[in-house]
Order: C-alpha cells, then structure tokens, then sequence
C-alpha cells in the first residue's frame, strides 16, 4: 500500500501559503500568554505568529507566571522575623 503516492498526487503546485496552523497572538515579554495583570504592569505585550497547538503558543491554560495579581506585599516587620516556621510548602 502506497499512500504516500497517492498523497503527493494531489498536491497544488508550488504555491506557499501560509498555513492555517500558524496563528497570531500576543504575548507577554514573559513569553507567556499575557493577562490582565501584565496590561495592569504595563508589560510589553507582543503580538507573533506561532503554530496552533504548539507548546511555544502562549495559551490561555499557561498564563504570565511573571505578572501575577499579588496582594499588596507585606514589608518585613518585627511580627515575621522570619523563622520559617510556616508551612507554607514554599519550595
Ligand atoms: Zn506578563
């Protein structure tokens, strides 16, 4: 069975267009699919063309880990001297 043949005998001519696999999309600076957090940050947000699907896409599931909304940061007081004695699975 020669499929392939069969394939190529259907093929346009040489004409390239561009394919529907490669799509437009913003991007933060981050590389990442840009959110609200990086427009509030006035992150540099570029617009580029990737192929659909591809882990390079930015993607709404994978947003700018680097611009993240964070409640205001709280300065180190005298209350947290640091200890670590939290448990806040930080690592
Ligand atoms: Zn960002």
């Amino acid at each position: 069975m020669n499929v392939m043949n069969k394939l190529h005998k259907n093929l346009p001519g040489a004409t390239f267009k561009k394919p529907k696999k490669i799509i437009k999309a913003s991007v933060c600076s981050s590389g990442y699919y840009p959110t609200d957090s990086c427009k509030a940050e006035k992150a540099k947000i570029y617009t580029d063309y990737f192929v659909s699907g591809s882990y390079l896409c930015p993607s709404e599931k994978n947003p700018c880990p680097v611009h993240v909304a964070t409640p205001t940061p709280v300065p180190p007081g005298p209350e947290g001297n640091g200890n670590g004695n939290k448990n806040n699975g930080n690592g």
